[in-house]
């Protein structure tokens, strides 16, 4: 499986992945995910929302879900979402082995849009879902060509018209479990190569738009310049600042300057911030924070500065009772395992509004994520089918 997804969508000029939603490679990855269903008899469904399901005898309510997403973020690596995918079919294959059948309806889940690296909003297709995103929102968000996610969906013969909260979905399902590479290198540290999830840091992702004036680079003097380069390169420095004096991470990731020319000052710069921390109050003070010294710094700069707030998820507290039974179950073939909290979104927090979620990580050793260096050894990964078909074996016997 891992070697016939490897080829999908990656860019050998970096050795990442570009799998957006809806883009070639990601409608690859999809036939990927249908053809490894029927390859075990499994019956493939698309939702209202894009998201796939693969179904392991009859659908019903009280199913038990695994699964995770095969979207990447532009040059991702290869861990991020496959190896829940891959891990999740992998996991029947070993019930199976186990002479097991499940005692209640069974899936395997692909969430659409996991990244929200083509629209912006991450977790799309497990937000749209929920309810979390508004279906006209959704429907009129915008790629970087100007293509709409609607446009995107039909041309991709998903119809855009659907999208919105499915209840009776919702309700079908008893519990979801996701397998995720680990985004950080707490369990380089350990003996176990897995671990259970306990929370998902808040998160919001925010757009800031620095206005000045285009002029020429040679002949504009200094004092004559309203630069907004300037200002987002010292707002930059401020949110490295402010984020370490209040125990946060923030980062300023992706970048659009107009006109863009090497011998211009740039009209517009145009950056999105990440911020997450421990906790909602200090996400919101330390964004204040940063927004502030942006707009501090545009006073100076004789720019403007607006800041929108694009997208926030709360603090996400995992299901105790299910939490609890995975660890217990995990004790039999891997001892204590640690419980661990991330500054990483994941569709299983979303879901967690509206179904009891959990998540099992694997080893990362060098804690590398989002990146072409991401990974995972064999012997974890294996390791981790093992966790997870052994959680779901006690879920859906
Ligand atoms: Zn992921």
């Amino acid at each position: 499986m891992w070697r016939s997804l490897l080829p999908l969508g990656l860019n050998p000029d970096t050795g990442g992945y570009r799998r957006f939603a809806w883009n070639a490679a990601d409608l690859a990855c999809r036939e990927w995910f249908r053809s490894e269903a029927a390859a075990r008899g499994l019956d493939v469904e698309t939702d209202r929302n894009g998201n796939l399901w693969a179904w392991w005898g009859p659908r019903g309510p009280g199913a038990i879900v695994t699964g995770s997403h095969l979207d990447s973020v532009p040059d991702g690596g290869a861990f991020d979402g496959p190896l829940g995918v891959v891990s999740s079919f992998a996991a029947i294959d070993v019930l199976r082995a186990r002479g097991f059948t499940p005692g209640k309806p069974f899936a395997v889940a692909c969430f659409s849009d996991e990244e929200g690296a083509r629209f912006g909003i991450a977790c799309a297709g497990s937000r749209l879902l929920t309810g979390a995103l508004d279906p006209d929102r959704a429907r009129g968000l915008r790629d970087l060509d100007g293509v709409t996610m609607a446009e995107a969906m039909a041309r991709a013969d998903q119809d855009p018209e659907t999208l919105g909260r499915d209840d009776e979905r919702l309700a079908g399902i008893a519990a979801y479990v996701e397998l995720h590479v680990e985004q950080g290198r707490a369990l380089a540290f350990t003996e176990s190569p897995v671990a259970v999830a306990s929370a998902i840091w808040p998160h919001s992702r925010w757009r800031f738009d620095f206005t000045g004036e285009a002029n020429h680079a040679g002949t504009t003097l200094l004092e004559d310049r309203r630069d907004p380069m300037l200002t987002y390169a010292t707002t930059v420095l401020a949110a490295r600042k402010k984020a370490k004096l209040g125990g946060a991470v923030a980062t300023f990731g992706r970048l659009v300057v107009e006109p863009n020319g090497t011998n211009a000052i740039p009209s517009r710069v145009r950056a999105w911030l990440d911020v997450r921390a421990p906790g909602d109050e200090i996400l919101a003070a330390v964004t204040e924070q940063i927004v502030q010294a942006a707009r501090e710094r545009a006073g100076r700069d004789g720019t403007a500065v607006t800041a929108d707030r694009e997208s926030h998820t709360p603090i996400v507290e995992f299901d105790h009772g299910l939490r609890n039974l995975l660890a217990g179950r995990l004790r039999q073939n891997f001892g204590a395992v640690p419980v661990l909290p991330t500054g990483a979104g994941h569709d299983a927090g979303i879901l967690a509004a509206a179904v009891p979620t959990a998540m099992l990580y694997v080893r990362n050793p060098s804690g590398v994520s989002h990146a072409p260096g991401e990974h995972a050894e064999v012997r974890d990964c294996l390791a981790g089918v093992t966790a997870l078909a052994d959680v779901l074996q006690e879920l859906a016997q």
